[in-house]
């Protein structure tokens, strides 16, 4: 289940919530170019737009966000202490990025891995396609080498099929709601993790 579908469940319940990871990581910190000029002449950091979306929807009660710098912390604090939700105008700007983001991503995976059940060859498609997006999205070329490979090393000694153990019987296609070219894509992901 995704997590805006985990969000709406609990909010449909009265639930309050709690949110790991609103910047994905790191990743919403470093925007394609297009992203980020959206929000230059705003004194916020980059990743407080994050943040602070999040902490603007209803039943939010906490946001736990990872920080590696004791300027991340006086930034998250900074503005988390005396907090104000986005206005609808400042919303729009991050549904504009995020429409910015999803269009540069390589394989328009959702991760709602319908696919995987009746794989034979038990291959980790979403988790496979997330770490090929991630390095997609990073500058490879600059630094030639990412945690991802080393991820695509873990999930296959876990047990996992391998990108280039696809068979192509076409089961994981035919189920996929995004209707997406997995055996190709698949061959991608090998052609990247596998060299
Ligand atoms: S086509 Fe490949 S990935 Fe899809 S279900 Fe068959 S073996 Fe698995
Ligand atoms: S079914 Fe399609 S969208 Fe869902 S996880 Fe598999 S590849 Fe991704």
């Amino acid at each position: 289940m995704h997590s805006r579908e985990c969000y709406e469940v609990a909010v449909k319940h009265g639930k309050p919530v709690i949110v790991m990871e609103p910047v994905k990581g790191g990743t919403l910190a470093k925007l394609p170019a297009d992203a980020e000029k959206l929000f230059r002449d705003d004194s916020m950091s980059i990743p407080s737009w994050a943040i602070r979306f999040v902490a603007s929807l209803d039943n939010v009660m906490v946001v736990l966000s990872g920080m590696s710098s004791i300027e991340q912390m006086d930034n998250n604090t900074a503005y988390m202490q005396d907090f104000k939700p986005l206005s609808e105008d400042e919303k729009k700007l991050c549904f504009k990025a995020a429409d910015i983001i999803n269009s540069q991503i390589a394989i328009p995976c959702t991760g709602c891995s319908y696919c995987t059940e009746g794989c034979p060859m038990k291959i980790a498609i979403p988790k496979y396609f997330s770490l090929y997006n991630e390095n997609m999205r990073d500058d490879m070329e600059e630094k030639g080498w990412t945690i991802n490979f080393s991820n695509y090393g873990n999930l296959v000694s876990s047990g996992f099929g391998k990108a280039s153990d696809c068979i192509a019987c076409g089961q994981c296609e035919e189920v996929c709601p995004q209707h997406l070219p997995i055996i190709e894509n698949l061959k991608k992901v090998a052609a990247h993790f596998e060299r």
